[in-house]
């Protein structure tokens, strides 16, 4: 049986990108972004991003990155909070026409970034939950659910979550930016699927052809495995040594 987080498991014949890569690609397009967006003023927003806002960010563009998958039973973010991810995967499934249907536009993206952010103007205490959620799904999706042990994997999971969403929370994270992060997270969802030859519908409902269907590579061929992933990784490595102020970070006199 395939794994819970292999995207191509919903279909055989039409090939999806890996969980764990639209995961690595929401970290490092978060990454790459920040130094474009620094300083700037965008719909209104001041992006000043300090290491905390960083480090969230990653986390919540990676988590986002797989929301559109929520459209399949198999998919790693159905699986990630048990029979509440998978009603909630139903339920959208139903309202958006299927798999890679109305998730897989720009439509969902900007719905899904505008309830968030409006989410983030009426409770502080909804932003930390959903934050937290959707750290969930990204170290599901990074790969640190371990397949074997269900109810272990699911605890480990939810407390590293928690440590993480709470260091964030003490560091005073500003999550002025959640929603556009959250759009842009699931944008990116879009270009891993394109590239591995499954088409999205991106303009769906107004029209529904898949863009970008047959092009690219197979799903976790030699090209995911030996290239994609790779270079992700190490994308995020080099984003992490040149964004982080290192010396400033670590504790005086050592
Ligand atoms: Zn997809």
């Amino acid at each position: 049986m395939a794994p819970p987080w292999h995207c191509s498991a919903y279909s055989a014949t039409v090939p999806a990108m890996m969980g764990h890569s639209h995961a690595l690609s929401g970290v490092v397009g978060w990454m790459a972004v920040v130094p474009l967006v620094q300083g700037t003023q965008f719909l209104g927003l001041d992006f000043n991003l300090g290491p905390s806002e960083i480090i969230a960010g990653s986390l919540v563009c990676a988590g986002a990155a797989l929301l559109p998958d929520v459209d399949h039973k198999s998919a790693t973010v159905t699986k990630t909070y048990g029979k509440v991810t998978e009603m909630l995967s139903d339920m959208l499934s139903f309202l958006f026409g299927g798999h890679r249907m109305g998730t897989h536009s720009f439509f969902f993206a900007v719905l899904m970034g505008v309830l968030v952010q409006l989410l983030a103007l009426w409770s502080e205490l909804a932003v930390q939950i959903f934050v937290f959620l959707l750290i969930g799904i990204a170290l599901q999706g990074l790969g640190f659910g371990l397949d074997k042990n269900r109810t272990a994997s699911g605890i480990i999971n939810a407390l590293a979550t928690a440590a993480i969403t709470l260091a964030l929370y003490s560091a005073g994270t500003n999550y002025t930016w959640l929603g556009l992060a959250v759009a842009f997270g699931v944008v990116l969802h879009f270009f891993g699927d394109m590239v591995t030859k499954m088409g999205v519908p991106i303009f769906w409902p107004f029209w529904k052809k898949r863009i970008g269907q047959n092009k690219g590579f197979k799903t976790d061929g030699p090209v995911e495995q030996k290239v994609v992933t790779p270079l992700l990784t190490v994308g995020i490595i080099v984003g992490s040594i040149y964004l982080f102020d290192w010396p400033a970070l670590l504790p005086d006199g050592r």
